[in-house]
């Protein structure tokens, strides 16, 4: 079971390579992969699944968060190795298919799929990468489309998050670095809004 993109774990997108030997591992071994999607897929990457950049498709592919635009939903995808051993109503789920949170994913597919929504989010990462190369404060960046990780030369990643928060931007840590995971359809003032106070308090 992997992230492509480890979320907690520092915004780290793992290795094409890696990836490539651990799939070939698996499959000589009958082993399934699962892609924890939970934080990368619904577009979150700049593609509708992360694993799309690796040219992968998991045997089991978990999601959530995005999925719904926020209403509690969490979604399992199943690959043609393992499509039939569960039947329906052998997995129960609190926040599962309901009428309501179903209602909320079909919006987010609906907007991820209409024409130009993904080019949209790679331009707006694009923009979010390019303000942080102009910035000094910024040892590197990590991450892929709009899940962004920050190291910082000199400052600490929570207190420039306190800052943040104390100027209206809401951001977060993912172990030593800063973390933007800003939401997909936020339009370009707001954008520029956000990283105006950010490159501030980097800066300062
Ligand atoms: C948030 C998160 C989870 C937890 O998902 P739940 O639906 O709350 O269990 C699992 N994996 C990743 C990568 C996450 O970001």
């Amino acid at each position: 079971m992997l992230e492509y993109v480890q979320g907690e774990g520092g915004v780290v997108a793992l290795d094409k390579e890696y990836i490539d030997a651990v799939c070939e591992m698996c499959g000589q071994r009958d082993i399934l992969v699962i892609a924890d999607e939970v934080q990368t897929g619904a577009g979150r990457t700049g593609k509708v699944l992360a694993g799309e950049h690796y040219g992968r498709k998991a045997d089991i592919t978990t999601l959530a968060k995005g999925i719904a635009g926020g209403v509690p939903m969490g979604a399992c995808l199943f690959g043609e190795k393992v499509e039939n051993v569960l039947t329906p109503g052998t997995h129960g789920s609190t926040f599962g298919g309901n009428p309501i949170a179903c209602a909320g994913g079909n919006a987010v597919f609906a907007k991820l799929n209409s024409e130009g929504f993904l080019d949209g989010v790679n331009e707006k990462a694009e923009y979010i990468r390019k303000r942080l190369a102009e910035c000094s404060e910024v040892e590197c960046v990590s991450g892929l489309g709009l899940m962004i990780g920050i190291t910082l030369k000199t400052k600490n990643a929570p207190d420039v998050v306190k800052k943040a928060l104390e100027n209206g931007l809401l951001i977060l840590t993912a172990k030593e670095k800063v973390r933007l995971l800003p939401p997909l359809n936020i339009d370009g003032k707001e954008l520029e809004r956000g990283m105006d106070i950010l490159i501030d308090i980097l800066e300062d």
